[in-house]
């Protein structure tokens, strides 16, 4: 017995309270609760036939897709794993994460049926290439199956972390780690919590990252509707929110764009009751430029992780004032259920005010990465905390503010430099599109700040000008010594600047410090 729905039970439970009810909506094609309640146990059937059954993984490579999260749901409901893999990877990573999984279905959208073929003869298990259509043709013919559904701390979903700070690692997330904070009723009272019958989620962001799947999750929990774009365009994202998505996930490169869209003037925001943005750093002069776009619209800043199966701390609506708001800056607070701890060199809490590493304890956390002992070792220690490798702040009232990464954290002279705080001060310059702070190495100073910039179109600017502007907002240890005038800043498929790549040509023959 549990206090939450499994997934076969949000199911079952949808499919008989809402059976009408859309489920999933792709390019005008309605998928109902109760057809889907249908549909995965007939993929049940589907994935039997093809040998696969519980704890065995099955893997999905494309875009979004109601298909997707259609299989994603039927394995959920028999214990099988999903694994999707970032359609933007290159053959050799989706090789990789396919031998590492060992999975024995590969499941993949019209566009991507080649590469999966490819790559599939490529490792040694070989997996059964099927296309999602196909797929689901096929288990419409097929007779639902009879099936015995997973217990809370099975495992049902496999997914990699972005890849930011190092090779992706496969966080193995189970009934309880996705659904046990989301349920219905757990955060009663809450208004951005509770959801009417006819809202809408719009999925925009990729299905490979905790910001396209566990969105659905919450979707799918609250028996609302997913609208799935197969990816993230800042026209379809204001084409969806004029047709009526009333929820959505977005992060802040995208966000940025979306604000920065010459239609963004013209579009009427009033069905968006509530944006939620997170998974990197948000500029506060892009957070203040979006409320100002959408008035009526509330914002929710989420913190979390792949490993915590997302959301961990939410900023609520009432701390996203424009004026004289200290707090925006701020991740928020613990959600329900969940605990966050700042936490020392020794593993003991830390006073209310001092910086040290955000820490996690929660249902939602993951028992432990794929295959990797020592990571797991690492990033969960005896108690159950996860540390996260973020350096955060908390305050007397408990709200997290989160300085950065603690491994792009620069040493500069023996002061610390966080590199968001600095690249929040001068991306307010209006010449400037994107900026990204790295340590690189210094004689003098062990490491200095470096500033890379890329200008807006048409726009110029010089080394100098970067660095006055920063002087005239932070202190002078944190002002960069240096700029890169470049033309694209690189970034991972979850939109996540990769400083370790700007870094690396300075470090070359190096090794460079982390604490
Ligand atoms: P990898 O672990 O492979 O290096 P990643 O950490 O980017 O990649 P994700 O699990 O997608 O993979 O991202 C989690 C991280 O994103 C957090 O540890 C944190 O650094 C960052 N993050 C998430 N939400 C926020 C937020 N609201 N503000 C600042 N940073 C955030
Ligand atoms: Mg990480």
């Amino acid at each position: 017995h549990h206090d939450y729905f499994t997934f076969d039970e949000i199911l079952t439970f949808w499919a008989k309270e809402r059976p009408d009810g859309p489920a999933f909506e792709q390019e005008g094609r309605v998928t109902s609760f109760a057809e889907t309640d249908d549909l995965t146990k007939r993929l049940i059937t589907l994935f039997r036939e093809r040998g696969v059954g519980k704890g065995d993984r099955i893997a999905w490579l494309g875009k979004n897709a109601d298909m997707y999260f259609l299989l994603y749901l039927a394995a959920a409901r028999v214990g099988a794993v999903m694994v999707p893999i970032g359609w933007r990877l290159a053959p050799p990573e989706i090789a990789y994460i396919l031998e590492d999984t060992g999975a024995k279905l590969l499941f993949a959208g019209a566009e991507f049926v080649e590469t999966a073929s490819r790559v599939a003869g490529d490792v040694p298990m070989k997996p059964q290439v099927i296309e999602a259509e196909a797929a689901r043709r096929e288990a419409a013919a097929l007779p639902p199956a009879t099936y015995e559904a997973p217990g809370p701390d099975e495992a049902v979903l496999q997914l990699y972390t972005s890849g930011t700070t190092g090779n992706p690692k496969g966080a193995v997330l189970s009934n309880r780690n996705l659904l046990g904070l989301r349920n219905p009723g757990n955060e009663a009272g809450l208004d951005w919590n509770y959801y009417e019958p006819g809202d809408c989620m719009l999925i925009a962001m990729p299905c490979a990252h905790i910001g396209g799947t566990g969105l659905m999750n919450i979707a799918v929990a609250n028996g609302v509707r997913s609208l799935v774009q197969a990816e993230f365009t800042p026209v379809g994202v204001l084409e969806a929110i004029e047709n009526g998505a009333t929820h959505m996930f977005i992060v802040p490169a995208a966000l940025q764009m979306v604000v920065q869209h010459p239609r963004a003037g013209e579009t009427d925001f009033t069905h968006l009751r509530y944006l939620m943005y997170g998974a990197a750093p948000m500029p506060l002069e892009l957070l203040k430029q979006a409320v100002r776009t959408m008035p009526g619209t509330k914002f929710l800043q989420a913190y979390g992780m792949t490993e915590t199966s997302g959301t961990i701390s939410i900023l609520p609506p009432e701390d996203h004032s424009l004026e004289g708001n200290e707090r925006m800056r701020s991740a928020g607070k613990a959600v329900p259920g969940a605990e966050i701890e700042v936490r020392g060199p020794d593993n003991s809490e830390l006073p209310r005010g001092q910086i040290g590493e955000v820490c996690i304890k929660s249902p939602s956390n993951t028992a432990g990465y794929w295959k990797l002992p020592d990571a797991t070792a690492k990033t969960i220690d005896p108690d159950g905390w996860l540390h996260t490798g973020d350096a955060g702040i908390m305050d007397e009232d408990g709200y997290v503010y989160i300085q950065d990464r603690i491994k792009d954290m620069i040493i500069s002279g023996g002061e610390n430099v966080y590199p968001a705080e600095v690249e929040n001060a001068i991306f307010g310059h209006p010449a400037i599109a994107e900026v990204a702070v790295i340590g690189v190495p210094s004689a003098k100073w062990g490491e200095e700040v470096k500033a890379c910039v890329v200008p807006k179109p048409g726009a110029e600017i010089e080394e100098a000008e970067v660095i006055a502007y920063a002087r005239e907002r932070i202190a002078a240890f944190k002002v960069p010594k240096s700029v890169d005038i470049i033309p694209e800043m690189p970034r991972n498929p979850s939109g996540k600047i990769l400083r370790r790549q700007l870094r690396a040509p300075y470090w070359e023959g190096q090794e460079r410090q982390v604490s």
